[in-house]
């Protein structure tokens, strides 16, 4: 299945969810694949030895029916863990497919090349609703929306959710909200809470139960170009990462 990781703001946990999630499921022996899609390519460099060595990446895959998608995918440092490939040049697409009548369905048609190899899917996305994230959301089974425990998360949660509604109605009628993970959270805090409660009014039961709190491991994991779990498997970060993935891939079930 195909799990785009989705919200438009920047800074909300994104990639670190989509690196953590995507790593636990590996671990507990699925067979799963990183696609980056954010030009800023922050899942690739963060887990990928030395990204610039490959000839090719994502965008050229998407620009070009020819293009193999399986040689932009690598190994990553994350046992059991694919990534596929991408770079700056992603930022390229939008204005590069512009006017084609497919632009939308790029990534869905890409992803057919690889249909059966993995399990699970996990698409990264940058901090728009422009293309890019158009071609996830019309690729994807579900999609995940991490959201950060602050005062103004909800803003733009709507403009999410219509586009979310259009590509229903337009692209793939498939498509779910498979849940809502709240990141960055800090329980020491009134707001914290008050933000919670907010959250579940709007999201109600597609809240996941465990939330991600604030941790430097996680915020330095990347650096080592590591996944939480082996950086440090015993923290409240790895754990919280565990519990979201099993959580996660119970609700794809059903
Ligand atoms: P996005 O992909 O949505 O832009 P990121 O996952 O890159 O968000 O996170 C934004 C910043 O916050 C990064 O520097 C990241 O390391 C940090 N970060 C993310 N989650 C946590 C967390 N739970 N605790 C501390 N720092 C975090
Ligand atoms: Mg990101």
């Amino acid at each position: 299945m195909v799990i785009a990781i989705t919200n438009q703001k920047g800074g909300v946990g994104k990639t670190t969810t989509s690196i953590n999630v995507a790593a636990a499921i590996a671990l507990m022996g699925k067979k799963v694949l990183l696609v980056d899609m954010d030009p800023q390519a922050h899942s690739t460099i963060s887990t990928v030895s030395n990204p610039e060595k490959y000839d090719k990446s994502l965008y050229d895959v998407l620009m070009s029916k020819n293009e193999k998608f399986e040689e932009i995918i690598t190994r990553s440092n994350v046992p059991g863990l694919d990534v596929a490939i991408t770079r700056i040049s992603m930022a390229k697409l939008e204005p590069a497919l512009s006017g084609e009548f497919d632009a939308h369905f790029r990534l869905k048609d890409a992803l057919e090349q690889i249909r059966g190899r993995y399990q699970y899917v996990l698409i990264d996305t940058p901090p728009t609703l422009g293309l890019i994230t158009l071609n996830a959301l019309v690729a994807a089974n579900f999609v995940l929306i991490p959201i950060q425990s602050s005062y103004l998360c909800l803003e733009g949660t709507d403009d999410l959710l219509e586009t979310i509604e259009k590509v229903k109605r337009i692209a793939n009628p498939q498509l779910k909200v498979l849940g809502v993970i709240i990141t960055l959270f800090d329980k020491r805090t009134n707001l914290a809470r008050d933000v919670v409660q907010r959250i579940r009014r709007v999201f109600g039961n597609k809240v996941f139960k465990t939330h991600i709190s604030k941790s430097v491991k996680l915020e330095e994991s990347p650096a080592y170009k590591e996944s939480i779990f082996t950086f440090a498997p015993n923290s409240i970060g790895a754990e919280q990462y565990r519990k979201v993935a099993e959580e996660l891939m119970s609700r794809a079930k059903n």
